[in-house]
């Protein structure tokens, strides 16, 4: 019977196995197509001054339309593409499209719009970013400093004197950098006083029931204590709530970017939104 039930266990696994291969190649394939048909495109969630209240910039967030399978969340897609080559192509979109977006939402509010590109560990071991990055700059006219990547701390925990070189160069092409869902990798704090970092990007999970929970408070506090003492522009992600707003607003965090302002918009909605804001601080 055992015997019996672990040959089950067995097909069922292998069945299981199957699937899920089947539909990741499925996806892998799809994602190749997906480019030349313009199933891709961006949405932008705006991140607010604290203080002020007013947008300081954009963030581009990549939204994949498969006719087959409906609208894909990029936690599903990105980590596949991520380990092919296929990122390095998105990416590549991803940049160029966010860069010509925040030119023409420049003209549509009439002000400056920063954008900001989430950038996979991956492109940073492609040899050409740098060169890449600045021919996007040249060939959409947008001025460097309203370009920022968004890096993870997994992508930083490469020390090596490569690695740095390509950090440094971005900096010297003039663009932002930011560290993305900060508090979440397992790597040491060293990097803050090394690598060229503009802004931290809290992650939401520190922000998510700070009202009720004094740990993630006193985490939130002493991330923006380092960070301030460090020079560095403080970031809450997700906030949802007047509460958590002004909790952060109270430990001094500079921006914030969130539901309760605003979810990723399409780019309509977008320069609607920037429209009816007169200027940028
Ligand atoms: P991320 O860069 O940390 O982006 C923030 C995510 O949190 C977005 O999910 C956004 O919609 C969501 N979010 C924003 N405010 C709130 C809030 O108040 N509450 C909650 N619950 N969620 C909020 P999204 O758009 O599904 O993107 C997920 C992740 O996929 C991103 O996390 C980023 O890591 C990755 N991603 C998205 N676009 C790109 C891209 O163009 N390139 C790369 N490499 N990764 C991307
Ligand atoms: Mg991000
Ligand atoms: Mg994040
Ligand atoms: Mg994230």
């Amino acid at each position: 019977k055992a015997k019996q039930e672990g040959k089950n266990n067995f097909q069922f696994y292998t069945r299981e196995l199957n699937s899920i291969l089947v539909e990741r190649l499925e996806m892998e394939y799809q994602m190749r197509n997906a480019l030349g048909h313009n199933e891709f495109h961006l949405h932008y969630q705006p991140k607010l001054n604290l203080r002020t209240q007013r947008i300081t910039g954009v963030e581009a967030l990549i939204r994949w339309h498969n006719p087959r399978q409906g609208l894909i969340s990029p936690n599903r897609f990105i980590p596949i593409a991520e380990e092919s080559s296929l990122i390095e192509q998105i990416g590549s979109w991803v940049l160029e499209k966010a860069c010509m977006e925040s030119i023409a939402l420049s003209q549509l509010s009439g002000y400056d719009v920063p954008v900001s590109v989430n950038v996979s560990p991956r492109q940073f071991q492609q040899s050409n970013l740098v060169g890449n990055i600045s021919r996007v700059l040249q060939e959409t006219g947008l001025k460097p400093s309203l370009l920022e990547l968004e890096i993870t701390e997994g992508t930083l925990a490469d020390t090596s004197p490569q690695f740095i070189k390509v950090l440094n160069d971005l900096k010297g092409l003039g663009i932002k950098l930011a560290i993305d869902d900060f508090g979440t990798g397992y790597s040491s704090l060293g990097y803050l006083k090394h690598f060229p970092i503009d802004n931290l990007k809290i992650d939401r999970s520190f922000v998510m029931g700070l009202e009720s929970d004094t740990a993630n408070q006193a985490i939130l506090k002493a991330i923006v204590a380092l960070g301030h003492n460090l020079g560095i522009n403080l970031v809450a992600e997700g906030v949802e709530t007047e509460r958590q707003r002004d909790f952060l607003l109270s430990i001094g965090c500079d921006e914030m970017q969130g539901f309760l302002f605003s979810q990723p918009l399409p780019f309509d909605q977008a320069g609607k939104l920037l429209l009816a804001q007169d200027k940028l601080v």
